[in-house]
């Protein structure tokens, strides 16, 4: 009950959330992402008008996309390039921090951005959006034997999110609004490093999506996922407001994968049922 509750309550608080946050994540994101991993030879291959489709990601999210020695793979790699074949262009993915994402996609230096990104209001008004191919349901890391059991007793607790993601929205937000306060959270570029400030105790738990928290704990021995949901999203691509030609393109190939089970089999490629 408390769960389904809690579930609601996130819910409802989504829109108020993302409408207060407006903006925030388009700022800091231009300023982090020309030093950082975005090359400026996947940017010059998005501008040239060719013919390879272009994904923005960040390559820390298994399974949605991760490194397997050079090459980024996973979900959103491989239904990007599904998409790519089916359009009859070649396919580049190129690696930036997660906020950069929808500036990268906006300014034209990647075609698309995939990186298991949930639907926003807020984000609405920057970029477009496909059809969803996936769901994502935010959950809660905590070391095993932590006094932390549940949503409520995140309270006063210090918090680990993935900067400029929903995890990171809904805790920093005020406690009216159910969020934990932004003084309660620390930010980190990747997933991978507000785990790791969980492992050496900088942070008391680390609020991120289901599938990579499942691949996080799986690969780093001591840490459990709390039993309770924060919220639940939708997955989808995103792509600039002026480039609705593409929109179509990538919307239709998508719906396409959708329907003839392509993206269900990716999906259990690197998705295990339980
Ligand atoms: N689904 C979350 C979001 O869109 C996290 C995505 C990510 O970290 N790659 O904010």
């Amino acid at each position: 009950m408390k769960k389904i509750a809690m579930l609601l309550a996130a819910l409802l608080l989504m829109t108020t959330v993302f409408a207060a946050c407006g903006g925030k994540e388009d700022t800091s994101s231009a300023a982090s992402t020309a030093s950082t991993a975005s090359t400026e030879s996947t940017a010059s291959t998005a501008d040239s008008g060719d013919n390879t489709l272009t994904m923005a990601t960040n390559a820390f999210f298994e399974p949605y996309e991760y490194y397997e020695g050079d090459e980024i793979v996973g979900i959103d790699a491989e239904v990007g390039k599904a998409i790519a074949d089916k359009l009859g262009m070649d396919f580049e993915i190129s690696d930036v921090d997660f906020e950069a994402i929808i500036a990268n996609v906006q300014s034209g230096k990647a075609d698309m951005g995939m990186a298991g990104m949930t639907v926003t209001e807020d984000r609405k008004k920057n970029v477009n959006f496909s059809q969803s191919y996936a769901t994502g349901i935010q959950v809660v890391i905590v070391p095993e034997g932590s006094e932390i059991a549940s949503i409520d007793d995140l309270e006063g607790k210090k918090i680990g999110v993935q900067q400029g993601t929903t995890g990171d929205l809904y805790c920093s937000d005020t406690p009216e609004n159910g969020g934990f306060g932004e003084e309660n959270v620390t930010r980190y570029n990747k997933g991978s490093d507000a785990v790791m400030a969980l492992l050496s105790g900088k942070v008391d738990c680390v609020v991120i999506d289901n599938e990579p928290a499942k691949a996080f704990v799986a690969a780093n021995e001591g840490l459990v996922i709390l039993d309770t949901a924060y919220a639940e999203e939708e997955y989808a691509i995103c792509i600039a407001k002026d480039n609705e030609e593409l929109l179509e393109k990538v919307d239709k190939a998508l719906g396409e994968l959708i329907e003839d089970g392509t993206v269900q089999k990716i999906v259990d490629k690197y998705i295990t049922a339980e």
